[in-house]
């Protein structure tokens, strides 16, 4: 039978904004050997702002901005918000009559143009795109139109206010180690690794390298000394699901990564892992 302190515990947390999915949670959160976060939307705010437009000699900003948002048009990554807010228009979805979008690398569309690549540097190689690598800093979006390169924007996210925080409380909990799993670039995960002092940054990840990368993490680890997954859900369910605690963060979340998480925070702020921590703790000690 279940400990009556247990759905204390749970109620607890639940008036927190933190659900718990069963005892079992409750328990291994008290425990927690490593916390690894997804970066964009869960330590960072995923809300993307494009500060340049960097067009291929052949091309105009107006137009690399406009058919980048055309291109972005019907995805929901952040990325795309951010670059349809800069456009500002309206856009025509009679335009586009071809897309696909590829998880980790960017999108494929059909436009008047031709045929439009958007997406990371590493989208660009696969597909055999020439272009000068700039040194630039940021999260870039590449363009290309019909297998010419046509220009790139730069978008900036930010780290959220208490991401730092909750890493410190979580250290201060004696949580063993904090990593980071990212898709994009190295020098932004580095720079956010710096600033938020985690013991332990992966980046260039593609959703199927990040269930690898948990995997790894999890080699050693038995149900005394559990790994939780923190992310907001937007290509890291199976990563969720994988995890002996799939936390998943926010508002932003979809209904499967919610169907995959163990326990789901409400709000967006990550300091509410330490507060669940706590939490888990306290009921425990009640129990025994
Ligand atoms: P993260 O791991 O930081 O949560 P994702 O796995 O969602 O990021 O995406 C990894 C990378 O793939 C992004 O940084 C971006 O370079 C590229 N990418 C993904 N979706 C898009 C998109 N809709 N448009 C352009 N680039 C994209
Ligand atoms: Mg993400």
């Amino acid at each position: 039978s279940i400990p009556l302190s247990f759905f204390g515990g749970i109620g607890g947390a639940s008036r927190q904004g933190i659900l718990v999915k069963g005892s079992n949670y409750l328990e291994a959160l008290a425990h927690l050997d490593q916390v690894v976060f997804d970066k964009t939307g869960t330590l960072t705010h995923g809300k993307f702002q494009v500060t340049q437009v960097v067009p291929a000699p052949h091309f105009s900003a107006e137009e690399l901005l406009r058919i980048a948002a055309h291109v972005e048009s019907q995805s929901n990554h952040p990325i795309a918000m951010s670059i349809l807010k800069a456009y500002g228009q309206d856009v025509d979805p009679s335009k586009i009559t071809a897309y696909e979008e590829i998880a980790g690398y960017g999108i494929r569309a059909t436009l008047e143009e031709g045929e439009v690549l958007a997406g990371n540097h590493r989208f660009m190689v696969k597909e055999s795109i020439n272009m000068d690598d700039a040194k630039v800093l940021g999260t870039v979006v590449h363009l290309s139109v019909n297998g010419q390169y046509a220009g790139h924007l730069v978008i900036a996210d930010e780290v959220k206010k208490d991401s730092a925080e909750a890493i410190t409380q979580l250290k201060a909990l004696g949580i063993r180690k904090t990593v980071m799993l990212t898709g994009d670039r190295r020098s932004v995960g580095e720079k956010v690794g710096e600033l938020l002092g985690l013991d332990e940054i992966h980046t260039e990840l593609l959703p199927g390298d990040k269930v690898m990368a948990l995997e790894k993490l999890m080699e050693k680890s038995t149900a005394d000394t559990p790994v939780a997954f923190v992310g907001d859900g937007i290509n890291d369910a199976p990563v969720l699901a994988r995890s002996h605690v799939g936390i998943a963060m926010g508002g932003l979340g979809s209904d499967a990564a919610i169907e995959a998480a163990d326990v789901v925070i409400m709000s967006d702020e990550p300091l509410k892992v330490a507060t669940a921590v706590k939490i888990a703790r306290r009921t425990r000690r009640i129990v025994w």
